[in-house]
Formats: C-alpha cells, sequence, structure tokens
C-alpha cells in the first residue's frame, strides 16, 4: 500500500537513511528539517502518515504534534514518533500529545516499514489493498475491480479511489475540502468543484447497477457513501 509519508528529521543522515528505506518499500517520502517546515509542506499537502522525531530545533516533535492534532484539518493524519529516550514517562506523554505510534532509535528498517503498515491499516483503509464490501458493491484494489452484483461497474481511476475513500468511511459527511486532502492529497491546487465533478461521474457509474441511494449530498456539507437508503 503505497503512501505519502512526511519525515520530520534534522539528522540528515537518518532522514536519508528513512526515506532510502520507505522509498524502497514503495512510498512517496516528502522530507522536512524542522517543524516550521512541516508545518508549511502539510498546509499544502496532507501527507497520509508524519514520521516525527521527537527532538527537533525549535519546536518539538511533541509541541508540533500537539498542534496537529488541535487543527481540524490535521486531526486524523496518523503520527508516528520517533524518539531516543525509551522511559516510560516520555511514551506515556508520547501518545498523549496524540501520536498513534512510537518508534524508539535505534530502530530497524523493518521495523519502521511495518509500523507504518500497521498505522496505515487502522487508520486508512482506503490505502490499503484489502478488498471492501459494502451496501451490495465489492471494490477490490488489487485488480481495480468493482463489483455490485453481477454487474461490473466501470470507474476511472479519481472515481475508483473516490468510491474506496468512501467505501472505507461509510455514512459520514465528508467536505469537499476533506475529500480533496485525503483523495486528490492536494487542497490547494485543486478547486472544490473539481470534488462535484467526479462525484457526479461516480454516480453515473454506479446508476445502473445501484440506482442513486449510495452516494448522498448533504446540503451545505458535503458527500455520504450510505450503505442502505
Ligand atoms: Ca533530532
Amino acid at each position: 500500500m503505497p503512501a505519502s509519508i512526511l519525515v520530520v528529521e534534522d539528522e540528515p543522515a537518518i532522514q536519508e537513511l528513512i526515506a532510502i528505506n520507505l522509498e524502497h518499500a514503495g512510498h512517496t517520502v516528502l522530507r522536512a528539517l524542522d517543524a516550521e517546515q512541516a508545518a508549511r509542506m502539510v498546509r499544502e499537502v496532507l501527507p497520509d502518515v508524519i514520521l516525527l522525531d521527537w527532538m527537533l530545533p525549535g519546536q518539538s516533535g511533541l509541541e508540533f504534534a500537539r498542534r496537529l492534532r488541535d487543527d481540524e484539518r490535521t486531526r486524523t493524519v496518523p503520527i508516528i514518533m520517533l524518539t531516543a529516550r525509551g522511559a516510560e514517562l516520555d511514551r506515556v506523554a508520547g501518545l498523549e500529545s496524540g501520536a498513534d505510534d512510537y518508534i524508539t532509535k535505534p530502530f530497524s528498517p523493518r521495523e519502521l516499514v511495518a509500523r507504518i503498515k500497521a498505522v496505515l491499516r487502522r487508520r486508512s483503509p482506503q490505502l490499503t489493498e484489502e478488498p471492501v464490501e459494502q451496501g451490495g458493491i465489492r471494490l477490490d484494489p488489487v485488480t481495480h475491480r468493482v463489483r455490485a452484483g453481477e454487474a461490473t461497474l466501470d470507474l476511472g481511476p479519481t472515481e475508483f479511489r473516490l468510491l474506496h475513500f468512501l467505501m472505507t468511511h461509510p455514512e459520514r459527511v465528508h467536505s469537499r475540502a476533506q475529500l480533496l486532502d485525503k483523495v486528490w492529497g492536494d487542497h490547494v491546487f485543486v478547486e472544490e468543484r473539481t470534488v462535484d465533478v467526479h462525484i457526479r461521474r461516480l454516480r453515473q457509474a454506479l446508476e445502473p447497477a445501484c440506482g442513486e441511494r449510495h452516494i448522498q449530498t448533504v446540503r451545505g456539507s458535503g458527500y455520504r457513501f450510505a450503505i442502505k437508503p
């Protein structure tokens, strides 16, 4: 499950080592040397996971994690803290700051990749390759097939990702900005009406087999995948 991962680490050698291993595992790596640089990058593109070093010059990783958790837009981005400390108190502080997991340095690349995979599976099911079944629709990320009953649905790549995200987060309302962040990975350069265009195409693709019941417009808020009418 390839993901975009922001690595916030001030030691160039460690940053490089992490980046090489993550890229080798198929991920896209973004790099920042401190919290301010990371904050600027996050404002433009929301990564799927943030690997955050605890000890950073300027704002600490811990403070930055709290800042991310306080912001509506970044609240749900999975954070893995990297720490050289192993004390129980620090672990508690790390998890209380909102980190999903932490890795104590030095760590093996294999462990790092496995932890990222576990966090993604837990927090971002739309990035995994597990088939999803919801409301009579079956979506298979490996074969890129979508079936509803006996019918195979023909979806473009964006509609496929959009449906995948909606099906793995059913019944919840997603704003256009959230969908841009989660499906397009970009809320700055892509306009919100782009979402409407692809929602319309998705509805058209689902309509012959499923009718119009699944993709609902929630006025003033966004869109929702409804399992039942
Ligand atoms: Ca450091």
